[in-house]
């Protein structure tokens, strides 16, 4: 499997975007990751990989969507889109994942790019504007990676994102990135509706037929104004994901990508143990791209280094999130944002105004969080890479108490609980 990797890598990709991507990723992000340790140990912080969400506007509809794609359009400018990475550069950042809304229809994006050739980025998109001549633009700086998210079959897809001929227009965008040879990945945000579709080996031998060099499962989260909790997936499903993740790595010649367990397979939240935070289309400096909270903004005068590393919300979300749950918080407790927020008079970054009445409609389910049914790595590689660079860096050794973690599926009707379809597997 490792060799049938190698050689896709080898004669499947363009070899100065294999190059750059080896560089500005591989390298410089395990420098990044480095230099956060050294940071912690200080006593210091700044999150080595920074989500910015260009732009709130999007083309489709998607059930459960978070922003509100909706309302007037707001934009990280150039100007303030450069000078934020600028900042993080000198921290020692070099990767940074761009989200929306629809981050294409940024009119300035392209220029994002282009001005910043020396970083890496990772942009979330439906694909629907990707045509050869921002395809050939892609190629030609070098430094992004296409993740386009497919959400299921036709219909589902149709139904999951509000409009007909979704799929078939992600699927162009798709082949276009292929066609000129980028290094694309294909992400899902599973639920109810699309887990058999695409939690499949069939599924995932056809993205590698493809070309598509890794893809990324993410669980669907029900939050925001419309959270279609229904589409969520019960313990047993969650744990079927994680399973098939792993089975995969170990397995098939793509990258697979889970942004929530670490080696041995303990469940973490990327925001929690600060690898991570996100920048809103307003400017917003939030825990992560669900959670809409903020006590200060990119827009603000003090710098980037000193905003994150003061920071009393974002350090008590840390700690407080870490405290209670290794999972989700908005998933398993909601309240716990509610009562930050009102600690801290963090205000509500959308353009709805609703998030804290929101938050307090959310019924507490688990998330990754699946204690006693750890799944560990198989993939020696896998194991290796997050042991070294993708782990809870001390979190909940320092904070988690067991005795105030809350088990959702203990307080749940029968009908939400997790029920033993599935064998847990070693
Ligand atoms: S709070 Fe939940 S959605 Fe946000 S980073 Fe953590 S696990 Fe992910």
């Amino acid at each position: 499997m490792y060799f049938r990797l190698a050689s896709r890598f080898l004669f499947e990709t363009d070899k100065r975007l294999l190059a750059k991507a080896a560089w500005t990723l591989g390298v410089k992000g395990l420098w990044s990751v480095h230099k956060h340790k050294r940071r912690l140990k200080r006593g210091e912080f700044f999150p080595p990989f920074l989500y910015l969400s260009v732009i709130n506007s999007c083309n489709l509809r998607c059930q459960g969507c978070w922003v509100d794609v909706a309302a007037k359009q707001h934009r990280i400018e150039l100007d303030a889109a450069n000078e934020t990475i600028r900042q993080a550069k000198a921290m020692g950042n070099s990767f940074f994942g761009i989200l929306g809304g629809e981050p294409f229809m940024h009119k300035d994006l392209l220029k994002i790019f282009e001005q910043n050739r020396d970083v890496y980025f990772q942009v979330f998109t439906n694909g629907h504007f990707i045509t050869d001549e921002v395809a050939a633009e892609l190629k030609r700086f070098g430094n992004v990676t296409p993740l386009i998210s497919v959400e299921g079959s036709e219909i589902i897809s149709d139904e999951r994102r509000g409009r007909a001929g979704v799929l078939n227009q992600t699927m162009e965008g798709l082949k276009t990135a292929l066609k000129h040879n980028l290094l694309v990945g294909v992400c899902t945000s599973v639920c109810k509706s699309n887990i058999d579709d695409l939690v499949n080996d069939a599924w995932v031998n056809r993205l590698i037929e493809m070309g598509v060099m890794y893809c990324w499962y993410h669980i669907y989260r029900p939050v925001g104004p419309e959270s279609n909790a229904q589409l969520a997936l019960t313990s047993d499903q969650q744990r079927r994901v994680r399973q098939f993740v792993v089975d995969t790595r170990a397995t098939k010649p793509i990258i697979v990508i889970d942004a929530y367990h670490d080696d041995a397979g303990n469940a973490l939240c990327p925001a929690a143990t600060g690898f991570t935070h996100h920048v809103g289309p307003w400017g917003d400096i939030e825990p992560c791209p669900v959670i809409q909270l903020a006590t200060e903004s990119i827009h603000d005068d003090r710098p980037l280094a000193e905003t994150f590393n003061e920071s009393a919300f974002l350090k008590d979300f840390r700690s407080l999130t870490a405290e209670h749950t290794r999972g989700c918080v908005i998933m398993e407790r909601p309240d716990l944002l509610v009562e930050l927020a009102e600690k801290h008079g963090a205000r509500d970054t959308t353009a709805r105004g609703a998030v804290i009445e929101e938050l307090k409609n959310v019924t507490p389910r688990r998330s990754q969080f699946q204690p006693g049914d750890e799944i560990p790595e198989r993939s020696f590689v896998y194991r290796w890479a997050k042991k070294y660079a993708f782990n809870d860096f001390g979190t909940y050794a320092r904070h988690f108490d067991a005795t105030k973690y809350r088990d959702p599926d203990k307080d749940a009707p029968d009908s939400e609980r997790s029920k033993s379809e599935l064998p847990v597997l070693q």
